[in-house]
């Protein structure tokens, strides 16, 4: 029986930093996937919605270019060109994956994994010895549970649905169903967002949270608040959604977008004494350690934060700990994060809510405007900059901003976050001019 320093279940983004690290220390490295190099994150997940986010914009772009001079026929979208493309790029991402892990030594084994004891696993009938194995196997969506939900589509599905949906309805308020109808929105499909609660995006700030979901609107995205679909069915015109409160939807497609819960089942986890939690992730220590010690686990499937970079970094801790010093540690707090809605959010640190939960007194800084570029555009479209900052210690807790490239501007404030900045700081820190993100630097008074 062959025999592996280190076993990596899951070829995404935890799994193929891992064994790419681990192998470059020297250590023996075997990694399983049963699907597309890359995970959900290249596969079906941030890099195909990000390119889609870009198609996206252009149609706003077109009409805003009249305002600056341009004008010509009105362009049309062609949904195969789009899709075409991103299979190209998806696929040579795949082939770079590969390549990394064939370049670091890394031994890649095509099939579905398990364990058939705690130190060996099974791949495709074959066993291998495993000294140390990590479970870095993702998570998938978790369909709603309403008569006809199976009618419905997850994000996996989006990206290569045909045709193209005229109506789209999408089920959630998180990220994965504001980002989608913003993309279809912007795309040309009528979207109907249906969210069953208050607001859209819990756990963000309140103020990011009302005003991209007024801008969403503006965009004209119908966001329907306090609203379930009660069942869903197929009909004439196409599938037909009966809400809670009677009115009946007619769309094309619906996306369900309603969390997606960890992909720890089947791995034969259980059997070897791994501990699973209430939703079936994987639980683990400080050091990512399961039940079983030698039996590790990152990314999604331990259910902490779902974000690619924070799956990295775990990662990293990982292989630190077992080949390396041993002395690296991850740090949740300060996590930037974005969410590609039309127009984009970022934000980094605490919403004002939880600062005022944890520090008491705060001042808050913010701005509204319209940027620069749609004095001419003719869009509507505003921005919105937000800090909180505690007033005991003139620290900067949160930086919270919705408007164009947000996630590019707060990755830069998140440093700051990191260093300990204060609002001083931020203060003596000249602007780039004319740009959104001097807003940060040059907001003087606190709102009431
Ligand atoms: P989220 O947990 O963010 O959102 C799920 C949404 O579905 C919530 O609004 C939730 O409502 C709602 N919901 C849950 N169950 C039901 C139900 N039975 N009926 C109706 N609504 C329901 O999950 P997502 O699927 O959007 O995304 C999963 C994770 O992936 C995210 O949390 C994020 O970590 C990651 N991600 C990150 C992205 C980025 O970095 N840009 C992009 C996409 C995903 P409620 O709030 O009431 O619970």
């Amino acid at each position: 029986m062959q025999e592996f320093d280190l076993f990596v279940i899951g070829g995404g983004s935890g799994g193929v930093r891992a064994a790419r690290m681990a192998a470059q220390r020297g250590a023996r490295v075997a990694l399983a996937e049963m699907g597309a190099l890359g995970g959900t994150c290249v596969n079906v997940g941030c890099i195909p919605k990000k390119l889609y986010s870009y198609a996206a914009h252009y149609g706003e772009s077109f009409e805003e270019s009249h305002g600056f001079g341009w004008s010509g026929e009105a362009p049309s979208f062609d949904w195969q060109t789009l899709k075409r493309n991103r299979a190209i790029e998806i696929m040579r991402l795949n082939g770079v994956y590969e390549k990394l892990l064939a370049g670091a030594g890394v031994q890649l084994l095509r099939g579905r994994a398990h364990l058939a004891d705690a130190h060996t696993v099974e791949v495709a009938g074959e066993r291998l010895r495993a000294r140390h194995v990590l479970v870095a196997t993702g998570g998938a969506p978790h369909p709603p549970e309403f008569p006809g939900h199976q009618l419905a589509l997850s994000s996996n599905e989006m990206f290569d649905l045909e045709p193209f949906p005229q109506r789209l309805l999408v089920i959630g308020g998180g990220y994965i169903a504001c980002e989608f109808a913003s993309i279809f929105n912007g795309l040309g499909s009528r979207v109907t967002q249906l969210y069953r609660g208050a607001q859209v995006l819990r756990g963000f700030d309140d103020d990011i949270r009302a005003f991209v979901a007024a801008e969403m609107a503006k965009k004209g995205v119908d966001l329907r608040l306090n609203a379930q679909v009660a069942t869903l069915q197929r009909g004439a015109g196409g599938l037909q959604a009966r809400l809670a409160d009677g009115s009946v939807l007619e769309v094309d497609a619906v996306l369900a977008a309603t969390g997606r819960w960890p992909n720890a089942a089947g791995l034969g986890l259980e059997e070897a004494g791994v501990h699973l939690n209430e939703h079936g992730a994987i639980v683990v220590d400080g050091e990512f350690r399961t039940s079983v010690p030698h039996i590790l686990a990152v990314g999604d499937v331990i259910d902490r934060l779902q974000l690619t970079p924070v799956a990295l970094a775990e990662a990293m801790v990982v292989v630190d700990r077992l080949f390396g010093s041993g002395r690296r540690t991850i740090d949740y707090e300060n996590i930037p994060t974005a969410v590609f809605t039309h127009p984009n959010i970022g934000t980094v640190g605490l919403t004002e809510a939880q600062a005022r939960q944890r520090f008491g007194r705060l001042r808050i800084y913010r701005a509204d405007f319209k940027p620069l570029k749609h004095t001419l555009s003719g869009s509507v479209e505003r921005t919105l900059m937000k800090l909180v900052v505690d007033d005991a210690s003139d620290r900067v807790l949160g930086v919270h901003m919705v408007g164009a490239d947000a996630g590019e501007i707060v990755q830069g404030f998140a440093v700051a976050l990191k260093a300990g900045a204060t609002k001083a700081v931020f203060d003596a820190t000249i602007g780039i001019h004319p740009t959104a993100a001097e807003e940060f630097v040059t907001m003087r008074e606190p709102v009431g």
